[in-house]
């Protein structure tokens, strides 16, 4: 799609121009404001992932320029892989949001204090390969929540992009160990094709005996679980059922000559009405297209 025609079909990447918003995502930020209140009385916010910095001109904005007494309390770190252009009243931290250093360093920014508010619209490269890229997505929020376990206040609020795929749900657990209230958003700029939603999370309150650690265990060696003890190693219940005894699904069995297995067995209940049935009529009495064919060339060079 050129320019000209996208401006045409896309009414929020035309009103991004005119407003002078950096990207249509901050849209989504302004809408998911709307309806949760996110910026009203916060002063330190993390924008993760913010390049080109739509999301942090919101926050500027709104806590800077719209604030009639906008005193030093307000502080805005912006981190991003990439550079960004500079925005007013903005700190940028050059990193990636799964390195410990990065956390360290936004912490830093605070003079010690932890954030009222941290967000997150991190999306990695798509590939289009919808599974891959919906793990990677998902990689990228844990990552995410990691390092907000190290600078969010308790009762502080997170929010971030989620992909709703077929595992969503497990995300969601994972969150809701943090946080007492977890809500899935799409915002209306968000496209209806688009599998993207935000989570708005409430209410920052860990676990008792939680303490902030960026193993995590998806992402690097699976080893390092074991150096975490009580509520630090809880990730999700997990239930296996049934008889560890029983046969395992995904093992192949050694076949023997007179095992039970060797015999093949007609199923108990044939299907009454198969997709397959005409065909197979067709096939009995030798009319099928394909019979004929072979019959004809038979006779031709016969
Ligand atoms: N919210 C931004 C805005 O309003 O302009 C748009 C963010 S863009 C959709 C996603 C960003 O995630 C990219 O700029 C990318 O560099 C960043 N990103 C992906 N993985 C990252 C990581 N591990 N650490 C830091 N940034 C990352």
């Amino acid at each position: 799609m050129g320019r000209s025609s996208k401006d045409k079909r896309d009414i929020y990447y035309r009103l991004a121009k005119e407003e002078g918003w950096r990207a249509r995502s901050a849209y989504k930020l302004l809408q998911l404001n709307d309806d949760f209140d996110l910026l009203s009385g916060v002063n330190r916010v993390v924008d993760l992932c913010a390049a080109p910095g739509s999301w942090s001109q919101v926050l500027s904005r709104k806590l800077i320029n719209e604030r009639p007494q906008a005193d030093d309390e307000v502080k805005i770190v912006a981190v991003d892989l990439q550079s960004m252009a500079p925005l007013p009243g903005v700190v940028q931290i050059q990193g990636d949001i799964t390195k410990i250093s990065t956390a360290q360093e936004i912490i830093s920014h605070f003079k010690g204090q932890a954030a009222d508010l941290v967000i997150c619209d991190g999306a990695p490269d798509v590939t289009g390969l919808h599974d891959i890229d919906e793990y990677i997505q998902g990689q990228l929020l844990l990552a995410a929540l990691n390092i907000t376990t190290h600078i969010l206040k308790l009762g502080g609020n997170f929010v971030a992009k989620i992909f709703r795929g077929k595992d969503v749900d497990l995300l969601y657990c994972q969150l809701r160990i943090f946080f007492p209230t977890v809500t899935i958003c799409k915002p209306r700029s968000s496209r209806n094709s688009s599998i993207e939603s935000f989570v708005v999370c409430q209410h920052y309150s860990p676990p008792d005996g939680f303490s902030p650690t960026m193993l995590n265990p998806l992402l690097g060696d699976p080893s390092q679980l074991k150096s975490l003890e009580g509520v630090n190693r809880m990730i999700v219940p997990f239930m296996a059922c049934g008889d560890l005894s029983a046969y395992d699904s995904d093992q192949t069995y050694q076949l023997n000559g007179t095992d039970q297995f060797c015999r093949s067995l007609p199923p108990t209940q044939e299907p009454i009405n198969p997709p397959y049935k005409t065909a197979c009529l067709l096939k009995k009495t030798s009319c099928l297209a394909s019979d004929r064919n072979e019959d004809s060339s038979r006779m031709s060079s016969s």
